[in-house]
Order: C-alpha cells, then sequence, then structure tokens
C-alpha cells in the first residue's frame, strides 16, 4: 500500500479525529454561549473503520479531539480499538487527546489502560478566576487540575498543556505559565490565537506572538532551544537549570505549513486538509454508499493529493473558513 503523500512531497503520518461538537466550556475565543452539537456524530466503529484504513496509508499517530472528546460515552472502548490497530511497519498507532480536562481526573486511568499514550489539557490560566473569565465555566480550574495530577498518576507521558495567549485576557500569566511548567512536571505549550473562532473577536493586534512569550519568558528565566523535528509544531525550550520545558506553536507568525504532516476528520465524518480549508471531503458518505476498504483508501488519497500548499492568515483576501475550530478539531 502506497503512503499518504500530497502534491508537494509532503508524508502524512499524523491523523486528528474529532469525535463530537459539543462541549461543556465557552472559552471566549472559541465558541458562542452555544455549547450544542452543530454536526452529526457517528458510531464509534465508523471512525474506528476510517482510522484503521488511514493506517492502512502510513498514518502513525492519531489524536482524539473535539469540542470536547470526553463528553462521549464509550471513548475508552474507541481508545482500546485504536490501540489493536498498527502502523506500516507493524507498530502501535502513537495515540493522544486533547481535552479541556474537566472530566479527565475520572478518565486518566482508565484511558491509560486502554491503550492512550499521552494527553494534551487545554488551561488559558493558572488562577482560577482568571480561568473562569476565558472558559465562562464556574467550576473548572480544580477539576482540570485534578484530571491533570490523575494523568500524571497514571502514567500518561507527557502531560501537556496548551494555553492560547489573548492579549488583555490572559498575557499577564505567561510567566505563571513558566513556574507552572517547572513546578508540576507538565510541557506547557503557548499557541497563537488563529482566526477560526465562532464569534468575530480574532485580530492580529489580540495574538501574542512568539518573539513576545520569548522575550516576557527570557525576563524570568534564561532559555535554551531544544532541538525538534522538523514534522514538530511547536518551538521548545527548556530554562537554564534545565528544569522545565515550554514551547510556543507560531501558525500565525512563523507559519510551519511547509511540514504539515496532519489530516483531520470531522465528527460528521468529513475530511479536512487544513485548519483553513474551505471545503470538507466527505469520507462517510463513500461509506454510506457501502464502499469498501479500497474505495475509501482511494478518496482518502486522492483528498490528500490536493491538500493546501499553506494556510494564508493575515494576508488579504483571507477567507475565514466556514467551520470554527470546535466543529473542525482543534
Ligand atoms: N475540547 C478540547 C480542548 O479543550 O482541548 C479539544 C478541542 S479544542 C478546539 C482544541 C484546542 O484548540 C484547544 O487547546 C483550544 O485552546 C484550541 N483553540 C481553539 N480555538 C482556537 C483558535 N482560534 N486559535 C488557536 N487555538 C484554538
Amino acid at each position: 500500500m502506497e503512503r499518504l503523500t500530497d502534491k508537494f512531497g509532503r508524508p502524512i503520518t499524523d491523523l486528528r479525529i474529532a469525535i463530537t461538537d459539543r462541549c461543556n466550556y465557552k472559552c471566549v475565543y472559541c465558541r458562542t454561549g452555544n455549547q450544542g452539537a452543530q454536526y452529526a456524530e457517528l458510531p464509534f466503529a465508523d471512525y474506528a473503520r476510517m482510522a484503521r484504513v488511514f493506517a492502512g496509508l502510513g498514518i502513525e499517530k492519531v489524536r482524539i479531539t473535539g469540542g470536547e472528546p470526553l463528553l462521549r460515552r464509550g471513548v475508552v472502548g474507541f481508545v482500546e480499538e485504536l490501540a489493536g490497530l498498527r502502523t506500516l511497519d507493524d507498530r502501535p498507532l502513537d495515540l493522544a487527546i486533547t481535552t479541556n480536562g474537566h472530566l479527565l481526573a475520572e478518565l486518566a486511568q482508565p484511558l491509560k489502560d486502554a491503550g492512550l499514550r499521552r494527553v494534551t489539557v487545554s488551561m488559558d490560566a493558572v488562577e482560577p478566576e482568571r480561568f473562569a473569565r476565558i472558559t465562562r465555566v464556574s467550576n473548572g480550574f480544580h477539576a482540570v487540575l485534578a484530571g491533570i495530577r490523575a494523568s500524571q498518576k497514571a502514567g500518561l507521558d507527557p502531560v501537556k498543556v496548551n494555553c492560547v495567549l489573548l492579549r488583555g485576557f490572559n498575557d499577564d500569566q505567561i510567566v505563571e505559565f513558566g513556574k507552572f511548567a517547572r513546578d508540576q512536571g507538565v510541557v506547557v505549550r503557548f499557541i497563537e490565537f488563529m482566526p477560526l473562532e465562532e464569534e468575530r473577536v480574532w485580530s492580529p493586534e489580540i495574538v501574542v506572538t512568539l518573539a513576545e512569550v520569548l522575550e516576557r519568558m527570557r525576563r524570568f528565566r534564561p532559555l535554551v532551544e531544544i532541538p525538534h523535528a522538523r514534522s514538530e509544531t511547536a518551538r521548545r525550550y527548556t530554562f537554564d537549570d534545565g528544569v522545565g520545558e515550554i514551547g510556543i506553536i507560531a501558525p500565525v507568525s512563523q507559519p510551519f505549513c511547509g511540514h504539515c504532516s496532519r489530516v483531520r476528520v470531522t465528527s460528521d465524518g468529513k475530511i479536512r486538509t487544513c485548519l483553513f480549508s474551505l471545503f470538507d471531503h466527505d469520507l462517510h458518505e463513500v461509506m454510506r454508499r457501502g464502499g469498501a476498504d479500497e474505495d475509501m483508501a482511494a478518496y482518502i488519497g486522492q483528498v490528500i493529493a490536493h491538500k493546501e500548499a499553506r494556510h494564508h492568515i493575515g494576508e488579504p483576501g483571507f477567507e475565514k473558513p466556514s467551520r470554527s475550530m470546535v466543529h473542525i478539531g482543534g
């Protein structure tokens, strides 16, 4: 079987599957007050079949996302099913999940036992009041902390914490996050805010760039860059004493599209070749029509071949995709 490669020669090895677009948080930069589903959710067996076909085409990592993936009952069984799949080199898939962490305290150990390797928890402030202002949920902070600790105890490794910085909202938390990374033994990843929100709040001025994070963090303690793999999205740093790791994902100020290895499947079974794609590709429709695995593989191959070269954030004529992050799968 041929490995997935797009027309620019980029190998596609990283699949993200959204299993719902519902969420129990209403982060100000992500969604409106509406928490319900906008797009369909498929049975887990359908996502598992898609993952199996993708694995047969060279996918090596699968990240489960959403919406909030832990809202879906049966997510542990789904992980167990994915853990049974093999890469083309006959290795287990590298399985990860991105979650807001609210329900993680209970689920970390069962997820680990089912075969999950690593977890990324989204947390945009390290102080309860600020956290509540961003998530618009009053009781979340301690639940998320408990989720992080339960993940560490379960042996999920690494435990990463994603933080989207917004000027005027949480940019004063940068150094606090540096301390948090050092004290808690988590890898903190700052992500530049992208124009993928439901409400139109994005502007270049609100984005806190990689350069700014580095400058502010260096005033706290000197940083040492850690070499990173070409396809890795984050620039990684430790502090001068080797304690703690932070990373910065800078899709806006320093796009990494040239090394993109990602493809996404939305909760309703559509392929998205770029976060900023203007079109979906209906893989589930191929299944509904009774397509065999080979038909799905052929369809995926055609779609991937036409993956976009890059995004156009900040350029004249930039067109925001019709689906926001929460309906694509971050
Ligand atoms: N509910 C899960 C969570 O909170 O991690 C998974 C889905 S969420 C959409 C995935 C990640 O996307 C989160 O870390 C979130 O902060 C990030 N995100 C959402 N909207 C974003 C945006 N416009 N720009 C950058 N990151 C965004």
